[in-house]
């Protein structure tokens, strides 16, 4: 293992497997991959390792801020994080399954596209990701999002809320599944409903920091950081070698297989910029999109679950309204954003709601190299 090896000593070596990236992507494949192969792996990664103690003390996650990585012609911001673990650092540790319909969402309601693979094909993978993650959930969700196994932790303790949705719809309202955890692990405490999971103060939740460094200090693989990949080499459509960027300086290694795991902007701009193009690569950019409502309760006291985000329910999800509308997910919350109750003896009795739909492929919000046309919606522009 060697956790920084510096460009100079690996500059025009040969790896059998070079990640690009460090986050979600690189690092569960990369869990897998050391335990069935030996071989010799270089992670480039263009961030630091910033310690779970340093993102602390400094307040952030990175000290890359996201903005000065793309140029957009929109003023819709596009977060990150630039640093080893990439998106692991800063997510929130909400992880409910898709559901089996989200796979074939044309044959069933012809819209979108069919997945070339079935939630079946999957559900063995997301048991093995959610082990690592010690994840947290519902046994009851079973019964929409089927399991080979149960889930590794009980369930949160749900709100007040969330109890009266569950009698009231049983078969659509669950407890929240989480990597925020219910009960302690070897490396990270329970969950006490801090409600900043952006970077958590006791590390109960899942991150590369307190799950996955095992990946990077393995015998068998090497990490470069501070190493901003540019450019794959290719020749007769096989990338042979990779250029990244070090200190203003360029370097190149090669090797045989490649990972491109640098989140879905920076991929498609490293393709982009290495002449690997196609119809698709940078097009269709889309996301999880959020509305905020508050609900008043009449008599019914909020906040009193274990963990930010305590119900999820399924109630405006799957169903034939899906050929014409997105299927929504509604989170039910045990945080107070918009503040407590503005009123005498009813402090508690509000509920805040974020209603989580994705919009389908849309060829106009795209990452390409140029300075984009006024037509398009959400662009982003690399350098
Ligand atoms: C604030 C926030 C909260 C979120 N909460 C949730 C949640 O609760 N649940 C959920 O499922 N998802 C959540 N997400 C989304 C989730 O974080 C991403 O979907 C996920 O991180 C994507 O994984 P990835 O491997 O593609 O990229 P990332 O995890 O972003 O990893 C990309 C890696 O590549 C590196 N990199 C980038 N460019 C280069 C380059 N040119 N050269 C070398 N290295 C490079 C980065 O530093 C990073 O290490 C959240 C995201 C944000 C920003
Ligand atoms: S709710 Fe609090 S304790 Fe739980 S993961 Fe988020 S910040 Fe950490």
């Amino acid at each position: 293992m060697v956790l920084d090896v510096k460009p100079e000593q690996i500059t025009k070596d040969h790896f059998d497997l070079v990640a690009i990236g460090s986050g979600f992507g690189s690092a569960f494949f990369l869990h897998e991959f050391a335990k069935r192969r030996k071989a010799r792996i270089l992670v480039l990664e263009w961030g630091r390792h910033n310690t779970h103690e340093w993102q602390l003390e400094q307040n952030v996650n990175t000290d890359i801020e996201d903005e000065t990585t793309y140029k957009t012609n929109s003023n819709k911001p596009w977060n990150y994080t630039i640093g080893l673990g990439g998106g692991t650092n800063c997510w929130f540790a909400q992880t409910p399954r898709f559901h089996p319909n989200d796979f074939r969402l044309k044959s069933t309601y012809g819209i979108g596209n069919d997945w070339p693979i079935s939630y079946d094909d999957v559900e063995p993978f997301y048991c093995d990701a959610e082990d690592i993650m010690s994840i947290s959930g519902d046994p009851d969700m079973a019964a929409m999002l089927p399991r080979s196994k149960p889930f590794p932790q009980p369930p949160h303790r749900m709100s007040t809320p969330d109890r009266m949705m569950k009698a009231a719809q049983p078969g659509q309202h669950f407890v929240m599944p989480t990597a925020r955890a219910r009960l302690p692990t070897s490396q990270r405490t329970s969950c006490c409903a801090n409600l900043r999971c952006w970077l958590c103060p006791v590390d109960a939740k899942f991150t590369v920091n307190n799950g996955l460094m095992h990946v990077f200090e393995h015998p068998d693989v090497s990490v470069c950081l501070g190493a901003e990949v540019r450019r794959l080499d290719h020749v007769g459509g096989a990338v042979r070698s990779v250029t990244f960027r070090h200190d203003g300086k360029e370097y190149q290694v090669s090797g045989d297989l490649f990972i491109l795991g640098a989140n879905a902007i920076q991929s498609a701009a490293i393709m982009l910029r290495s002449g690997l193009g196609g119809e698709f690569v940078g097009s269709g950019l889309h996301e999880s999109y959020g509305w905020n409502f508050e609900v008043y309760l009449d008599g019914v006291d909020n906040f009193d679950g274990s963990t930010i985000t305590t119900g999820l329910n399924f109630g405006l999800y799957d169903g034939p309204h899906r050929s014409e509308h997105a299927a929504a997910l509604v989170y039910f919350e045990n945080r107070w954003q918009h503040g407590l109750r503005a009123e005498k003896g009813r402090l508690r009795q509000a509920l805040p709601l974020v209603v989580v739909t994705e919009d389908l492929l849309d060829p106009e919000n795209l990452t390409r190299m140029r300075m984009p046309s006024s037509a398009s919606r959400r662009h982003r522009t690399m350098r």
